[in-house]
């Protein structure tokens, strides 16, 4: 049976009924095609504020698509379709009128490869996701909002006394975490995470556990991971995702992570989780 090595629980909030921070996030009925092959098959599932969900299944089951779907951004493929609906909190993000850069604030992402601009400094990258989505922030806020996003990222006291070296120079999971931190400066509710430990040693991988397990009381967060030790570490909620025979990808089942591997209803499930297959 799988090791299950929860995190430390997290310390109460100050005055002890802090809301959860983010906003729900919603998939309706969400099907994709890219031309005429279908993809992803009917895939509802409730993303929750305050907690981490990981999306779990071999590859090729359309755990990639889906969460850019949630974010807009598979809607830049050319060739890509979808039908159904995502919602964060009330609101439609594919409604009439809705905006891909308004989306973009609200719904960050950090990619398997850690993608920081490498010329640019430090302190230079966590600010440049504001000039991407058009966020506003005054000059004399930067330093502060800088030093605000690091710290959250866990990265702050590592680079603090090098904020104007270039983004390229640290190490991978630093670097890692430098994006996260650029994510956080547009305060987004939702952070999407695809693989983002995949590329990274195990003290790296630690490292970036214990953020997204800081962050999760602010920030909505979905990770997708091949790692089951990890989603059994992070997450509260898990999605299993498979594509059978040629057959679109789909969710065979989704519930509290710890029935997911302590009692998955599905055989299926239950084989992917104790690495079966
Ligand atoms: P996962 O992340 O679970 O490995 P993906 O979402 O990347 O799965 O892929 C799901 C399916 O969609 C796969 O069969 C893949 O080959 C296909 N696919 C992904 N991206 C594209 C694309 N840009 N064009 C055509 N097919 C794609
Ligand atoms: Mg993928």
């Amino acid at each position: 049976a799988l090791d299950l090595e929860p995190l430390e629980p997290l310390e109460p909030s100050g005055n002890g009924h802090h809301p959860p921070g983010g906003a729900t996030l919603s998939a309706r009925d969400v099907s994709a095609w890219f031309g005429d092959r279908k993809v992803l098959e009917r895939v509802s599932l409730d993303m929750n504020a305050g907690s981490v969900t990981a999306l779990i299944g071999p590859s090729g089951c359309g755990k990639s698509t889906f969460l850019r779907i949630l974010n807009r951004m598979h809607e830049l493929v050319p060739s890509a379709s979808l039908a159904g609906e995502v919602r964060l909190g009330d609101d439609d993000i594919y409604g009439a009128g809705r905006r891909i850069t308004d989306t973009r604030k609200r719904i960050g992402m950090v990619f398997q490869k850690p993608n920081p601009f490498p010329a640019m400094s430090i302190a230079e990258n966590v600010t440049a996701g504001l000039k991407l989505t058009g966020t506003k922030v005054s000059r004399g806020a930067r330093a502060d909002l800088v030093e605000e996003c690091l710290t959250r990222a866990g990265l702050w006291a590592e680079v603090r006394d090098r904020l104007r070296q270039p983004g390229g120079a640290l190490s991978g999971g630093q670097q890692q975490r430098l994006c996260i931190a650029r994510s956080l400066a547009v305060r987004p509710d939702v952070l999407l995470m695809d693989e983002p430990c995949s590329a990274l040693d195990p003290t790296s991988t630690r490292r970036i556990e214990e953020t997204i397990h800081d962050l999760r009381q602010d920030v909505t967060i979905v990770i997708v991971t091949h790692n089951m030790q990890q989603a059994a570490r992070v997450s509260q909620h898990c999605a299993f995702f498979l594509a059978e025979q040629g057959t679109p990808g789909h969710i065979v089942e989704a519930g509290p992570t710890e029935r997911i591997f302590g009692d998955p209803a599905d055989e299926r499930t239950s084989d992917y989780v104790n690495g079966r297959f």
